[in-house]
């Protein structure tokens, strides 16, 4: 049993990593409820009238490949999208054929509820299966604008602020010598495991490059590719219906003191007592293990 304590080097958060040496998931593969048949599913193509009435639709002449929607139950009236990803109710991030406009939708709202009075932070998040908190098993993504700040983004702030540096630059370049979390690289983005992650195979993809908000990212071909890559690897270790959540931890446009990065966190574990009566978190796969089995079949998928 490999036992450490691991702090955020971005939020200051510690969490337990208590890990047994070449542990393999403790899930069996496909122990997930595959996706529901599409019966009477609203997000499906054809039953556009099931849904409020669209504040965006991107087509390709033939029909809509994302729509936007207001979401019926609202967290905050008038602040919160669903944006259906896909017409094809079982795609997913490394399946959808149409991902750059996805991610230029995300862009998109981000800019519409950043010109909207009272938005101090535009939150993006995609979740996908049921235990990561999906409702509706047809790909959709959320956009939740905030009149605050919220918590995790303030601690990062505090750091990049009181500390005077780029705390995810000096993060990316550590990482890059010790290669002990790095699963790959493209031209513009690296993508790390998490080094104090929150659940079992967190991932990172980072900018190399500091861009503050994502409304500022233009390399949204390269960075498709970069999730789909991923999801895929992920997928081939935990399952193909591997329930998870991408979040988007970004810096409204205004503030330039950050490096914005996608997070992809599978759901393998739940949260319990611990966690609620702590806020730290208990994980049971050290990142360098993770690392060391996805790179093991990302590159033994390579060369076959
Ligand atoms: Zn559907």
């Amino acid at each position: 049993m490999n036992f450490f304590l691991r702090e955020d080097p971005l939020t200051g958060e510690r969490h337990i990593i208590a890990s047994v040496r070449s542990r393999r998931p403790h899930i069996a593969k496909d122990c997930y409820e595959a996706q529901e048949e599409p019966i009477q599913c609203p997000f499906c193509p054809g039953r556009e009238a099931l849904t409020p009435e669209e504040s965006l639709r991107v087509g390709d002449g033939s029909g809509w490949l994302v729509r936007v929607i207001p979401n019926k139950f609202p967290a905050i009236p008038h602040m919160h999208d669903v944006v259906i990803d896909s017409p094809s109710h079982t795609d997913d991030l490394d399946t959808i054929p149409h991902l750059p406009k996805l991610l230029w939708t995300y862009r998109e709202r981000m800019v519409h509820y950043y010109n909207t009075n009272g938005v101090k932070y535009v939150a993006v998040f995609r979740n996908r299966g049921k235990e990561a908190g999906a409702s509706i098993p047809h790909p959709h993504s959320q956009v939740l604008a905030l009149p605050f700040y919220p918590r995790r983004f303030l601690k990062e702030k505090e750091r990049y602020e009181k500390e005077n540096r780029d705390v995810m630059g000096e993060l990316l370049s550590r990482e890059l010598e010790l290669q002990e979390r790095v699963l790959f690289v493209s031209k513009n983005f690296s993508v790390l495991l998490a080094y104090a992650p929150v659940t079992p195979y967190e991932v990172w993809i980072v900018p190399k490059e500091r861009v503050s908000s994502f409304v500022f990212e233009r390399n949204l071909e390269e960075l498709s590719e970069v999730i789909r890559e991923t999801v895929s690897t992920l997928k081939g270790l935990l399952g193909e219906n591997m329930p998870y959540n991408l979040t988007l931890q970004s810096a409204p446009p205004w503030d330039m003191d950050y490096h914005y990065y996608v997070r992809i966190l599978p759901r393998v574990s739940v949260f319990g007592g611990f966690e609620l009566e702590t806020e730290n978190v208990i994980v049971s796969v050290a990142p360098e293990e993770a690392t060391r089995q996805l790179r093991a079949l990302k590159y033994a998928e390579k060369s076959e």
